[in-house]
Protein backbone atom coordinates (compact mmCIF):
# COMPACT_ATOMS: atom_id res chain seq x y z
CA UNK A 1 0.00 0.00 0.00
CA UNK A 2 0.96 3.03 -0.40
CA UNK A 3 2.45 5.79 2.12
CA UNK A 4 -0.23 8.47 2.20
CA UNK A 5 2.35 10.67 4.30
CA UNK A 6 4.38 11.04 0.86
CA UNK A 7 3.66 13.04 -2.19
CA UNK A 8 5.16 14.28 -5.18
CA UNK A 9 5.61 17.69 -6.76
CA UNK A 10 6.77 18.24 -9.79
CA UNK A 11 7.73 21.94 -11.10
CA UNK A 12 7.71 22.30 -14.32
CA UNK A 13 9.86 25.58 -15.45
CA UNK A 14 10.45 26.90 -18.86
CA UNK A 15 14.43 26.02 -18.16
CA UNK A 16 14.12 22.59 -15.69
CA UNK A 17 11.46 19.74 -14.16
CA UNK A 18 12.35 19.66 -10.70
CA UNK A 19 10.64 17.01 -8.69
CA UNK A 20 10.58 16.14 -5.46
CA UNK A 21 8.87 13.65 -2.17
CA UNK A 22 7.90 15.55 0.11
CA UNK A 23 6.35 14.53 3.50
CA UNK A 24 3.14 15.54 5.10
CA UNK A 25 5.17 18.30 7.22
CA UNK A 26 6.47 19.85 3.93
CA UNK A 27 9.71 18.87 4.24
CA UNK A 28 11.35 17.44 1.24
CA UNK A 29 13.17 14.10 1.34
CA UNK A 30 14.66 13.82 -2.33
CA UNK A 31 14.83 16.14 -5.50
CA UNK A 32 15.63 15.25 -8.82
CA UNK A 33 15.64 17.35 -12.02
CA UNK A 34 15.88 17.65 -15.45
CA UNK A 35 16.50 19.98 -18.26
CA UNK A 36 12.97 20.53 -19.88
CA UNK A 37 12.74 19.87 -23.22
CA UNK A 38 12.92 23.37 -25.93
CA UNK A 39 10.37 21.18 -28.01
CA UNK A 40 8.05 20.85 -24.91
CA UNK A 41 4.62 18.73 -25.92
CA UNK A 42 4.75 14.83 -25.84
CA UNK A 43 8.94 15.13 -24.70
CA UNK A 44 7.91 16.99 -22.04
CA UNK A 45 5.06 14.71 -20.69
CA UNK A 46 8.05 11.91 -21.34
CA UNK A 47 10.61 14.13 -18.91
CA UNK A 48 7.85 14.33 -16.27
CA UNK A 49 7.12 10.56 -16.46
CA UNK A 50 11.06 9.93 -16.02
CA UNK A 51 11.26 12.14 -12.89
CA UNK A 52 8.10 10.82 -10.98
CA UNK A 53 9.45 7.17 -12.05
CA UNK A 54 13.06 8.43 -10.75
CA UNK A 55 11.65 9.50 -7.48
CA UNK A 56 9.10 6.58 -6.86
CA UNK A 57 12.38 3.95 -7.09
CA UNK A 58 12.97 5.46 -3.78
CA UNK A 59 10.03 6.62 -1.90
CA UNK A 60 6.66 5.22 -1.87
CA UNK A 61 4.76 8.14 -3.12
CA UNK A 62 0.85 7.89 -5.26
CA UNK A 63 -0.12 11.31 -5.19
CA UNK A 64 1.42 13.55 -7.52
CA UNK A 65 1.11 17.00 -8.40
CA UNK A 66 2.35 19.15 -11.40
CA UNK A 67 2.58 22.75 -10.91
CA UNK A 68 3.48 25.04 -13.96
CA UNK A 69 3.14 28.36 -14.80
CA UNK A 70 -0.23 29.21 -17.38
CA UNK A 71 -3.85 28.54 -17.40
CA UNK A 72 -4.95 25.23 -15.91
CA UNK A 73 -8.71 23.46 -16.99
CA UNK A 74 -10.71 23.11 -13.11
CA UNK A 75 -10.67 19.52 -13.77
CA UNK A 76 -7.07 19.99 -12.75
CA UNK A 77 -5.97 17.71 -15.70
CA UNK A 78 -5.76 20.21 -19.28
CA UNK A 79 -3.31 22.60 -19.80
CA UNK A 80 -6.01 25.44 -21.47
CA UNK A 81 -2.65 28.11 -22.04
CA UNK A 82 1.31 27.43 -21.15
CA UNK A 83 2.81 30.52 -22.15
CA UNK A 84 6.31 29.46 -21.57
CA UNK A 85 6.30 26.09 -23.18
CA UNK A 86 5.79 24.85 -26.95
CA UNK A 87 3.06 22.77 -27.72
CA UNK A 88 1.16 22.46 -24.41
CA UNK A 89 -2.19 24.42 -24.99
CA UNK A 90 -4.82 22.14 -24.90
CA UNK A 91 -3.09 18.80 -23.30
CA UNK A 92 -4.97 16.94 -20.97
CA UNK A 93 -1.50 16.33 -18.76
CA UNK A 94 -2.74 13.84 -16.42
CA UNK A 95 -4.08 11.61 -19.23
CA UNK A 96 -0.89 11.42 -20.86
CA UNK A 97 0.83 10.68 -18.04
CA UNK A 98 -1.44 8.17 -16.86
CA UNK A 99 -0.55 6.56 -20.38
CA UNK A 100 3.52 6.77 -20.23
CA UNK A 101 3.54 5.62 -16.38
CA UNK A 102 0.52 5.15 -14.86
CA UNK A 103 0.15 7.87 -12.83
CA UNK A 104 -2.86 9.43 -11.71
CA UNK A 105 -1.59 13.36 -11.19
CA UNK A 106 -3.30 16.48 -10.82
CA UNK A 107 -1.96 19.79 -12.23
CA UNK A 108 -2.43 22.70 -10.95
CA UNK A 109 -1.27 26.57 -12.19
CA UNK A 110 1.87 27.43 -10.53
CA UNK A 111 0.78 30.67 -8.21
CA UNK A 112 -1.63 28.42 -6.95
CA UNK A 113 0.41 25.65 -5.78
CA UNK A 114 2.82 28.41 -4.13
CA UNK A 115 0.08 30.32 -2.20
CA UNK A 116 -1.24 26.97 -0.90
CA UNK A 117 1.99 26.06 0.24
CA UNK A 118 2.94 29.32 2.08
CA UNK A 119 -0.78 28.85 3.48
CA UNK A 120 -0.37 25.09 4.63
CA UNK A 121 3.23 25.60 5.84
CA UNK A 122 4.83 28.95 5.21
CA UNK A 123 4.01 32.51 6.01
CA UNK A 124 0.10 32.24 5.83
CA UNK A 125 0.44 29.42 7.84
CA UNK A 126 -3.10 28.37 9.33
CA UNK A 127 -5.04 31.39 8.07
CA UNK A 128 -8.05 30.37 6.41
CA UNK A 129 -8.03 33.42 4.51
CA UNK A 130 -5.10 34.26 2.22
CA UNK A 131 -4.10 35.86 -1.19
CA UNK A 132 -0.59 35.91 -2.61
CA UNK A 133 0.71 38.33 -4.55
CA UNK A 134 3.51 37.26 -6.18
CA UNK A 135 5.45 40.36 -7.88
CA UNK A 136 8.32 39.79 -10.42
CA UNK A 137 8.49 40.24 -14.31
CA UNK A 138 4.91 40.04 -13.72
CA UNK A 139 2.24 39.87 -11.34
CA UNK A 140 0.57 36.44 -10.04
CA UNK A 141 -1.83 35.76 -7.55
CA UNK A 142 -3.60 33.96 -6.00
CA UNK A 143 -6.35 33.08 -3.56
CA UNK A 144 -7.72 30.86 -0.69
CA UNK A 145 -11.18 31.35 0.41
CA UNK A 146 -12.39 29.89 3.72
CA UNK A 147 -10.11 27.34 3.50
CA UNK A 148 -10.28 26.63 -0.06
CA UNK A 149 -7.71 27.64 -3.49
CA UNK A 150 -9.92 29.53 -5.24
CA UNK A 151 -9.94 28.07 -9.27
CA UNK A 152 -13.25 30.04 -10.86
CA UNK A 153 -15.41 28.76 -13.47
CA UNK A 154 -12.77 28.05 -15.28
CA UNK A 155 -9.98 27.07 -13.34
CA UNK A 156 -8.15 30.53 -14.43
CA UNK A 157 -9.44 32.72 -10.92
CA UNK A 158 -6.88 35.44 -9.18
CA UNK A 159 -5.16 36.48 -11.68
CA UNK A 160 -4.52 39.75 -9.89
CA UNK A 161 -2.15 41.16 -12.81
CA UNK A 162 -4.34 41.97 -14.90
CA UNK A 163 -7.19 44.34 -12.47
CA UNK A 164 -7.34 47.50 -14.07
CA UNK A 165 -5.81 49.85 -11.90
CA UNK A 166 -5.76 53.01 -14.33
CA UNK A 167 -8.30 53.64 -16.74
CA UNK A 168 -6.80 53.74 -20.01
CA UNK A 169 -3.44 53.42 -18.38
CA UNK A 170 -0.62 51.78 -20.22
CA UNK A 171 -1.05 49.24 -22.62
CA UNK A 172 -0.35 45.71 -21.38
CA UNK A 173 0.67 42.48 -22.72
CA UNK A 174 -3.09 40.51 -22.55
CA UNK A 175 -4.33 43.37 -24.27
CA UNK A 176 -5.82 45.62 -21.73
CA UNK A 177 -4.67 49.27 -20.74
CA UNK A 178 -3.82 50.02 -16.90
CA UNK A 179 -3.53 46.46 -15.57
CA UNK A 180 -2.03 46.73 -11.98
CA UNK A 181 1.27 44.54 -13.31
CA UNK A 182 2.07 47.80 -15.75
CA UNK A 183 2.87 49.58 -12.67
CA UNK A 184 3.35 47.28 -9.65
CA UNK A 185 5.63 44.61 -10.90
CA UNK A 186 9.50 44.18 -11.39
CA UNK A 187 9.29 45.53 -14.78
CA UNK A 188 7.36 48.11 -14.02
CA UNK A 189 9.84 49.08 -11.21
CA UNK A 190 13.16 48.52 -13.27
CA UNK A 191 11.45 51.00 -16.35
CA UNK A 192 10.69 53.51 -13.94
CA UNK A 193 13.98 53.48 -12.01
CA UNK A 194 15.87 53.50 -15.79
CA UNK A 195 14.31 56.57 -16.77
CA UNK A 196 14.87 58.32 -13.50
CA UNK A 197 18.53 57.64 -13.92
CA UNK A 198 18.40 58.83 -17.88
CA UNK A 199 16.63 61.83 -16.55
CA UNK A 200 19.21 62.86 -13.63
CA UNK A 201 22.48 60.80 -14.10
CA UNK A 202 24.33 62.36 -11.13
CA UNK A 203 21.89 61.20 -8.69
CA UNK A 204 21.83 58.16 -10.14
CA UNK A 205 25.40 57.41 -10.48
CA UNK A 206 25.37 54.54 -7.74
CA UNK A 207 22.54 52.56 -9.64
CA UNK A 208 24.38 53.09 -13.10
CA UNK A 209 27.42 51.83 -11.25
CA UNK A 210 26.08 48.84 -11.06
CA UNK A 211 24.58 48.36 -14.24
CA UNK A 212 28.22 48.82 -15.48
CA UNK A 213 27.60 52.44 -16.68
CA UNK A 214 24.45 51.65 -18.80
CA UNK A 215 20.95 52.35 -18.23
CA UNK A 216 20.23 49.00 -20.15
CA UNK A 217 22.22 47.28 -17.55
CA UNK A 218 20.41 48.19 -14.54
CA UNK A 219 18.39 45.06 -13.28
CA UNK A 220 15.77 44.63 -10.54
CA UNK A 221 18.63 43.60 -8.03
CA UNK A 222 20.48 46.60 -8.56
CA UNK A 223 17.65 49.10 -7.07
CA UNK A 224 17.66 46.43 -4.15
CA UNK A 225 21.08 46.20 -3.57
CA UNK A 226 21.39 50.06 -4.11
CA UNK A 227 18.32 50.33 -1.11
CA UNK A 228 19.96 48.83 1.11
CA UNK A 229 23.14 50.48 0.68
CA UNK A 230 20.91 53.58 1.28
CA UNK A 231 20.83 55.15 -2.16
CA UNK A 232 17.91 57.34 -2.42
CA UNK A 233 16.63 56.92 -5.71
CA UNK A 234 16.60 53.42 -5.61
CA UNK A 235 14.89 53.70 -1.92
CA UNK A 236 12.38 55.79 -3.89
CA UNK A 237 11.96 53.82 -6.90
CA UNK A 238 10.63 50.88 -4.22
CA UNK A 239 8.64 53.20 -2.05
CA UNK A 240 6.81 54.19 -5.60
CA UNK A 241 6.96 50.47 -6.30
CA UNK A 242 5.39 49.21 -2.55
CA UNK A 243 2.63 52.59 -3.29
CA UNK A 244 0.99 51.08 -5.99
CA UNK A 245 1.80 47.65 -4.44
CA UNK A 246 0.08 48.61 -1.38
CA UNK A 247 -3.09 50.21 -3.27
CA UNK A 248 -3.80 47.16 -4.85
CA UNK A 249 -4.09 45.12 -2.15
CA UNK A 250 -6.44 47.70 -0.30
CA UNK A 251 -8.60 46.62 -3.54
CA UNK A 252 -7.96 42.84 -3.42
CA UNK A 253 -8.88 43.30 0.69
CA UNK A 254 -12.39 44.69 -0.22
CA UNK A 255 -12.77 41.90 -2.79
CA UNK A 256 -11.26 39.15 -0.62
CA UNK A 257 -11.14 40.08 2.71
CA UNK A 258 -7.97 38.04 3.79
CA UNK A 259 -6.24 37.85 7.10
CA UNK A 260 -3.01 37.45 5.37
CA UNK A 261 -1.24 39.08 2.46
CA UNK A 262 1.46 37.12 1.02
CA UNK A 263 4.29 38.77 -0.65
CA UNK A 264 6.32 36.81 -3.15
CA UNK A 265 8.58 36.88 -6.20
CA UNK A 266 12.12 38.37 -6.81
CA UNK A 267 10.95 42.21 -5.83
CA UNK A 268 10.19 41.09 -2.45
CA UNK A 269 13.91 40.44 -1.94
CA UNK A 270 13.44 44.18 -1.39
CA UNK A 271 12.16 43.56 2.12
CA UNK A 272 10.93 45.81 4.20
CA UNK A 273 11.86 48.77 1.56
CA UNK A 274 8.91 47.19 -0.49
CA UNK A 275 6.64 46.64 2.46
CA UNK A 276 6.54 49.39 4.51
CA UNK A 277 5.54 51.58 1.47
CA UNK A 278 2.79 48.66 0.79
CA UNK A 279 1.61 48.63 4.07
CA UNK A 280 1.05 52.59 4.06
CA UNK A 281 -0.28 52.89 1.08
CA UNK A 282 -2.74 50.06 1.74
CA UNK A 283 -4.24 51.74 4.74
CA UNK A 284 -4.28 55.21 2.84
CA UNK A 285 -6.40 53.63 -0.01
CA UNK A 286 -8.61 51.17 1.95
CA UNK A 287 -12.64 52.17 1.67
CA UNK A 288 -14.17 52.63 4.87
CA UNK A 289 -11.19 53.79 6.40
CA UNK A 290 -10.95 52.87 10.26
CA UNK A 291 -13.70 50.27 9.88
CA UNK A 292 -12.45 47.63 8.05
CA UNK A 293 -9.84 45.76 9.22
CA UNK A 294 -6.46 45.75 7.15
CA UNK A 295 -5.01 42.45 6.48
CA UNK A 296 -0.90 41.87 7.69
CA UNK A 297 0.96 42.28 4.53
CA UNK A 298 3.73 39.25 4.86
CA UNK A 299 6.81 38.02 2.88
CA UNK A 300 6.83 34.82 1.43
CA UNK A 301 9.02 32.39 3.22
CA UNK A 302 9.65 29.21 1.16
CA UNK A 303 11.26 30.63 -1.79
CA UNK A 304 11.70 28.31 -4.90
CA UNK A 305 10.38 25.15 -3.29
CA UNK A 306 6.75 26.58 -2.76
CA UNK A 307 5.57 25.52 -5.93
CA UNK A 308 6.93 21.72 -6.15
CA UNK A 309 5.62 21.87 -2.16
CA UNK A 310 2.24 23.22 -2.71
CA UNK A 311 1.57 20.99 -5.36
CA UNK A 312 2.65 17.90 -3.61
CA UNK A 313 0.45 18.73 -0.53
CA UNK A 314 -2.70 19.76 -3.08
CA UNK A 315 -1.95 16.12 -4.56
CA UNK A 316 -2.95 14.41 -1.37
CA UNK A 317 -6.23 16.18 -0.39
ZN1 LIG B 1 -3.06 42.92 -18.44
Amino acid sequence: MANSQLAIGVDVGGTKVLGGVVDSSGNILRTFREETPITGGSALNETIASVITELQKTHDASAVGISAAGLVSADRATMLGAPNIKDWDGVNISSALYEICQVSAIVENDANSAAWAERVYGAGKGAENVIMVTVGTGIGGAAIVDGRLLRGANGTGAEFGHMRVVPNGELCGCGIRGCFERYASGTALVSRTRDAVAKNPEEGSALLALGNGLIEGLIGNHITQAAQNGDSMAIEALETAGDWLGAGIATLSMLFDPAIVVIGGGVADAGELLLSPARRAMEREMPFSGKHPVPEIVLAKLGNDAGLVGVADLARI
